[in-house]
C-alpha cells in the first residue's frame, strides 16, 4: 500500500524530522498540535495543520478519540507517532489498525511484547542473548524478592515492567533497603504505568550502556546498523550519545550487532527499533530492554551508515521491502549528539522554560542541527525541555571532538538556560575525552 499523506502525532524537534522525511518522500503531511504549540516551526511548512486540544499533553498528543478522528476527517492513509506520547502504545497501534490507518512502527503484538521488559528479557534468554542475571520474570512477592536479591548478591536493581524514561527503578543494598524499595517502586509503576509488575536484577556498578539500532522489513530482513554509546546519562537519562562506542573492540561488537538481529527475529519485529545493553567492566555485554520505537538518538546511526531511518520506517510501513543487505552497512566516521535542553545545569538542571530571545544555531562542515525553536519561540512549560539535538559527524573521535567544542561555542542563545555551557565543560574533562566514562560519570564529576 503506497502512502502519501500521514498524520504527524507529535511534536518538537521530531515532528520537524518526520515532515522532512515525508516532504523528500514526495508524501503530504497533517500535522496535529496542541494550544501550546500554535507556533511550533513544523506547521509552517505542513500542508495542513489541525489543533487537536490543549497544552496538557493528556489532553491532546496522548487523546487517541481524537487523533483517530482527526485522521479521519484529514484523510490520511498513515499515523507517524515520533518517540515518547503514543509511540509505544500498543492500544493506540491496534485502533489504527482497525480504522484502516497505517501505524508507523511495529505492529500491535511486537510492540506490548517488547513494552513488558520481564517478558523481553526473557525472549532474549530464550534466543541465547546473555541478559543481567535476576529474576528473569516478573517477581511474585516481596519474599520472591529476596530470595533471589540472596541468590544473585546485593547489590539488586527493582525495576518496573512497563517503566521506561528512567522511572520505576530502585537499587537496594541489603534486605532492608530492598523491601522499602519493592513497595515504593511498584508504587511509582502502578502510578506512572497503571502497571505495578516489577522484576529483579544485579546492579552492575558503573557499566557502560551501549545499544544497537536495528531495521526490521517484516519480510524476513532483519538489519542491525551499528551500535551507540549512551554512557553518560544523569538519572538514567541520556545526554549525549556516541558512535562508534569507544567501549567495544570489532568481535564484541559483531556478537553484539548478531544478539540484536535475534531478540528482534525472536520478537518477530518489523520497523526501525533499537536492542539495549549494559557492558560491564570486562567487556561482556547484557540486553536489558528493546525500544520499539524510533529514538531520539537515531541521527548518530544516519550519520556514520547514510541511513535515513525515518524515511525507512514509512518505506516499510507501505511494504517496501529493505534494498540493501548487512555487509553494504559500512559505518564510517565517528558521530556524537548533544542534547541541547532548556534547563540550567547550574541549578541542577531545573527546566528554564520562556521565550527565547536572540536565537542562532551553530553551522559549518560536520554539523546537523535538528531542531524545531527559533528567536522569539516560546518553550511551553508542558513537556520535555528538548529544544534541539547538535549532531557532529567527522572522520575520527578526535575531529568529531574538535568539532563539537566549535560548534557548541557557536550558539547564541539569549534569555533561557540551556545545557550547552555544560557540554563545554565536559569537552575539558580529560577521561570524558579519552572516552572513558560510564553511566554514573555525570553524577560523579558534575553534581
Ligand atoms: P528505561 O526503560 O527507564 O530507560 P532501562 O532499563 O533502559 O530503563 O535502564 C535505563 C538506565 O538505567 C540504563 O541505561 C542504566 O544506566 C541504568 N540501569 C538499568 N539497569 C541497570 C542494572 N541492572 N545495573 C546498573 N544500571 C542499570
Amino acid at each position: 500500500m503506497a502512502i502519501r499523506r500521514i498524520l504527524i502525532a507529535n511534536r518538537g524537534e521530531i515532528a520537524l524530522r518526520i515532515l522532512r522525511a515525508c516532504k523528500e518522500l514526495g508524501i503530504e503531511t497533517v500535522a496535529a498540535y496542541s494550544e501550546a504549540d500554535r507556533d511550533a516551526l513544523h506547521l509552517r511548512y505542513a500542508n495542513e495543520t489541525v489543533c487537536i486540544g490543549p497544552g496538557p499533553s493528556a489532553q491532546s498528543y496522548l487523546d487517541i478519540p481524537r487523533l483517530i478522528s482527526t485522521a479521519e476527517i484529514a484523510n490520511v492513509d498513515a499515523i507517524h507517532p515520533g518517540y515518547g506520547f503514543l509511540a509505544e502504545n500498543h492500544h493506540f497501534a491496534e485502533v489504527c489498525q482497525s480504522c484502516n490507518i497505517k501505524f508507523i512502527g511495529p505492529d500491535p503484538k511486537a510492540i506490548s511484547l517488547v513494552g513488558d521488559k520481564s517478558r523481553a528479557i526473557a525472549l532474549a534468554k530464550e534466543a541465547g542473548v546473555p541478559t543481567v542475571p535476576g529474576s528473569g520474570g516478573a517477581l511474585k512477592s516481596e519474599g520472591d524478592a529476596l530470595e533471589i536479591a540472596r541468590e544473585i548478591g546485593y547489590p539488586v536493581m527493582i525495576k518496573a515492567a512497563a517503566g521506561g524514561g528512567g522511572r520505576g527503578m530502585r537499587v537496594a543494598h541489603n534486605d532492608i533497603s530492598l523491601v522499602a524499595g519493592f513497595h515504593a517502586a511498584r508504587r511509582e509503576a502502578e502510578a506512572a504505568f497503571k502497571d505495578a509488575t516489577l522484576y529483579l536484577e544485579k546492579f552492575l556498578e558503573d557499566p557502560r550502556h551501549v545499544e544497537v539500532q536495528i531495521l526490521a522489513d517484516g519480510q524476513g530482513k532483519v538489519l542491525h546498523l551499528g551500535e551507540r554509546d549512551c554512557s553518560l546519562q544523569r538519572r538514567h537519562q541520556k545526554m549525549l550519545e556516541e558512535s562508534p562506542s569507544p567501549a567495544l573492540d570489532p568481535e564484541t561488537r559483531r556478537k553484539m550487532g548478531e544478539a540484536a538481529v535475534a531478540v528482534a527475529r525472536a520478537a518477530d519485529y518489523s520497523s526501525a527499533g533499537t536492542v539495549e545493553f549494559l557492558v560491564d567492566g570486562s567487556g561482556a555485554f547484557y540486553f536489558i530492554e528493546m525500544n520499539a520505537r524510533i529514538q531520539v538518538e537515531h541521527p548518530v546511526t544516519e550519520a556514520t551508515t547514510g541511513v535515513d531511518l525515518i524515511q525507512w520506517m514509512i518505506r516499510i510501513a507501505s511494504g517496501e521491502p529493505l534494498d540493501f543487505r548487512q555487509e553494504d552497512v559500512r559505518p564510517r566516521g565517528h558521530a556524537m549528539e548533544f542534547r541541547i535542553n532548556a534547563e540550567d545545569p547550574d541549578d541542577d538542571f531545573r527546566p528554564s522554560p520562556g521565550r527565547i530571545g536572540l536565537f542562532i544555531p551553530p553551522g559549518g562542515p560536520g554539523v546537523r542541527w535538528d531542531s524545531h525553536v527559533y528567536s522569539g519561540y516560546v518553550v511551553p512549560p508542558h513537556y520535555d525541555s528538548l529544544i534541539g539535538k547538535l549532531i557532529i559527524h567527522r572522520n575520527d573521535r578526535r575531529e568529531a571532538l574538535e568539532t563539537a567544542k566549535r560548534a557548541l561555542s557557536e550558539f547564541l542563545i539569549e534569555d533561557i538556560k540551556t545545557t550547552v555551557p555544560f557540554f563545554l565543560r565536559l569537552l575539558d574533562h580529560a577521561d570524558f575525552l579519552h572516552g572513558r566514562v560510564d553511566t554514573g560519570f555525570i553524577e560523579r564529576y558534575f553534581q
